[in-house]
């Protein structure tokens, strides 16, 4: 962001027009957001001022310690998409084998401004933070492979210190409960010490969860926006869902972890974005033979993992049959570097097979139907 542009975080609710004076500093519009967190505008003045006085005292050093605490998590001091309608950001494209470049498994669809997160994947939160939100207002899980949940205990400590007084909503298929209490039960020690520290001011409603445990079908239908729960294969592992998003005539579709199959197809047809995992096996089947024989454990592994995702090829198919009318790859087995050359070679063949707009996801692009 650069020195002109305004934050939109620091104007007054009655005043749209006018940025406050000092988030002009870039690492003063972080300060700005991280005040906004616990206090709002007054506390937003108070932290201005103040460090208005120190920069005017000439304490440089006391300056630029506070502005880089207030730098914290890269944070974007607001959201990267309009606060109406239906928008889809990625904000997780990769897989288990870590990629610094690509947190794992999670999909965020922002509904007139409120955020619903499909799977909460390690580094997720850094990337709710880096498209403007704080936390997710609802999460939905699509099956408990821990790469799809892993970034749960950081949501739960981030709810905390920013004052949330109400358990995070939870959609998820039978068994989200138990997984979700575990991660709850995790976080003993840490949510002892911080209420041992903050007294009453911590609410223990803030590492709780209001989990509400479906087979299928309609899992939340407010305010114009219906979100259908369908299961898809991910066997073994059950249950494993899909998640099909309807507004305002739009609909997204998000796949979870799939091989192609029937009722996947069916509850994405005619849908305008299918944001759906996608597998390079022509790549992996490379490598096989070779790891097969050097180190037959691993060979039998990646035998086993090419079984329970769908390759890119298939993907294709699967779009074509549905008459989807965008196509969008994201959870990339391997978790490819989000680079041209790579990507291309990701989706060879594709295009042969569907002919609408293929996106190869990269984190935090966004999709609007
Ligand atoms: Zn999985
Ligand atoms: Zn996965």
């Amino acid at each position: 962001m650069n020195a002109k542009t305004r934050c939109s975080d620091c104007v007054d609710a009655t005043d749209n027009s006018r940025p406050h004076a000092l988030s002009s500093f870039p690492s003063l519009q972080s300060l700005c957001q991280y005040t906004a967190l616990f206090g709002g505008s007054s506390a937003r003045r108070e932290a201005e001022n103040n460090l208005a006085k120190t920069f005017v005292g000439g304490v440089f050093v006391v300056f630029a310690a506070v502005a880089a605490y207030a730098q914290g998590p890269m944070m974007n001091p607001q959201p990267i998409v309009p606060s109406t309608g239906m928008h889809a950001i990625l904000l997780g494209t990769g897989c288990p084998l870590i990629n610094p470049e690509r947190a794992t498994g999670s999909t965020l669809i922002v509904v007139n401004g409120k955020t619903f997160m499909v799977d909460t994947g390690w580094n997720s939160l850094v990337r709710l933070t880096q498209a403007g939100y704080q936390h997710p207002g609802v999460v939905l899980y699509t099956h408990f492979h821990s790469d799809h949940y892993d970034g749960l205990g950081q949501v739960f400590i981030n709810r905390g210190i920013a004052g949330a007084d109400q358990p995070l909503s939870v959609i998820s298929p039978k068994g989200g409960k138990a997984v979700i209490d575990a991660v709850i039960a995790s976080l003993a020690a840490d949510v002892g010490y911080r209420k041992a520290h903050h007294g009453d001011k911590w609410s223990d409603e803030a590492v709780a969860a209001d989990v509400k445990e479906f087979d299928e079908g309609t899992v939340y239908d407010a305010d114009d926006l219906k979100i259908i729960m369908f299961p898809v294969d991910h066997h073994p592992i059950e249950p494993a869902v899909g998640y099909r998003f309807e507004y305002g005539g739009k609909s997204i579709v998000i796949s979870g972890d799939t091989v192609k199959c029937d009722r996947l197809i069916a509850e994405s047809k005619g849908c305008d974005i299918l944001i759906h995992e996608a597998m390079d096996d022509r790549m992996l089947k490379a490598i096989l033979p070779g790891l097969t024989k050097t180190d037959p454990r691993r060979g039998a592994m990646l035998t086993e993992l090419i079984d329970y995702h769908t390759p890119t090829l298939q993907v294709a198919e699967i779009a074509r049959d549905a008459g989807v009318k965008k196509l969008v790859l994201t959870h990339l087995v391997p978790s490819i570097a989000p680079i041209d050359a790579a990507e291309k070679n990701f989706i060879r063949g594709m295009a042969e097979i569907y002919p609408g707009p293929i996106a190869i996801g990269r984190d935090l692009m966004t999709f609007t139907p």
